[in-house]
């Protein structure tokens, strides 16, 4: 089992001793409506910093306990069912997953997963065709106002991690005519582009960010993805059009720092959105669960198809989250960050 060792302050930087493996037994016997699963993948997600403050800043997050086990998305397989709807070998999924290899759930509080669907790929339902993908896809809907024929030009940032990879390609997909991402490596870049469908990239630890987008974004921005904040965020948005839409999607430059979310402009950048009425409204995917079913059967398909291109960056055992979890804060990963603790 996974347990806590420290909580971190509001400003400090997460590292692999936040966390501690620890062994310890689970009940031999499951009681009615209960489970036996054995963990396949957990999702380590940049939302779980906010987990490490006491004050998560979210009244929908609740602070992981310290010496507590620690929970995330996850997959496992049943192994032993006392639930009426669950048998053994159902693959199942929870957003709740605590980390540890085997658990003893409520069947009640998990969904079962279709592998046919993402071809096999169980983990996909972590990323793509899970909350990551969902995030992009409803992020794009429903703050975006893209259209086709529109000739929108949209950049993402955070572009070669889990949700900026989805969102540029399902913004192609959606209508926008151009699509430029933003990422910390040359050879995140180049995936974007080569890969992705991406139009240009933009390594924003190299070179004039304002510039290269200028040069890239000749006509300005319509559509702005946000993963990042800070810095970046103001150089994009100081290039948005008049009546263009930011989808705030998250602010990960921001999240080791003590800010409330979202964090405010700086008074030149918010004055630039004022007077160019351009939307930046808080979007959290959560809000639009009633849309969860049929838009992952969209994700599911485009994934079929082809059309949406998937990358995980897996690190294997439960003992090397911690690891994968600051390696993800620190860009080590290309597209959605993976642990894989059993097979
Ligand atoms: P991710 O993008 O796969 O991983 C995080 C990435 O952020 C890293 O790979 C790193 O890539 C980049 N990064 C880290 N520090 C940075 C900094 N200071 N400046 C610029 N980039 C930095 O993670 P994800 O799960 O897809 O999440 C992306 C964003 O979506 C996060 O802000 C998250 O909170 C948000 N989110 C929001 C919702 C919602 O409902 N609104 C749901 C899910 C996720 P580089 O190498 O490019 O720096």
């Amino acid at each position: 089992l996974f347990h806590f060792k420290i909580i971190l302050g509001k400003n400090g930087v997460p590292v692999a001793e936040n966390f501690r493996l620890e062994q310890s037994t689970i009940a031999d016997t499951i009681q009615a409506g209960q489970v036996r699963v054995r963990t396949l993948y957990l999702s380590v997600d940049p939302y779980m910093r906010c987990r490490m403050n006491e004050d998560t800043g979210s009244d929908y997050l609740l602070p992981w306990q310290l010496s507590e086990v620690a929970d995330g998305g996850g997959i496992g397989v049943v192994e032993e069912s006392k639930h009426d709807n669950l048998a053994k070998g159902d693959f199942v999924t929870s957003f709740n997953w605590p980390w540890q290899t085997v658990a003893i759930l409520d069947g009640s509080l998990l969904q079962k997963l279709v592998p046919q669907l993402v071809n096999g790929r169980l983990s996909y339902f972590l990323g793509a065709a899970g909350i990551t993908g969902l995030t992009a896809l409803l992020g794009i809907k429903e703050k975006g106002h893209v259209a086709v024929g529109a000739n929108q030009t949209m950049v993402v940032s955070g572009a070669a991690g889990a949700c900026g990879s989805l969102a540029g390609q399902i913004g192609r997909l959606e209508g926008c005519s151009r699509v430029v991402g933003i990422a910390g490596t040359d050879e995140k870049c180049s995936i974007l582009v080569q890969e992705m469908g991406f139009d240009a990239a933009i390594n924003y630890k190299k070179g004039d960010v304002a510039e290269q987008l200028r040069e890239l974004c000749p006509g300005g921005v319509d559509v702005y993805f946000d993963n990042v904040g800070g810095d970046i965020s103001d150089t994009v948005i100081s290039q948005m059009n008049q009546n263009s839409h930011i989808i705030l999607c998250g602010q990960i430059s921001q999240y080791n720092k003590d800010v409330p979310y979202p964090p405010p402009l700086p008074p030149d950048i918010e004055k630039i959105q004022k007077e160019r009425n351009i939307t930046r409204e808080r979007f959290l995917v959560l809000n639009y669960m009633d849309k969860q079913e049929a838009s992952i059967l969209q994700l599911c398909q485009w994934i079929q198809e082809g059309k949406l291109k998937v990358r995980e960056t897996v690190v294997e055992g439960l003992a090397n989250i911690g690891a994968a979890f600051q390696s993800m804060m620190n860009g080590g990963n290309i597209g959605k960050q993976i642990v894989s603790v059993s097979k």
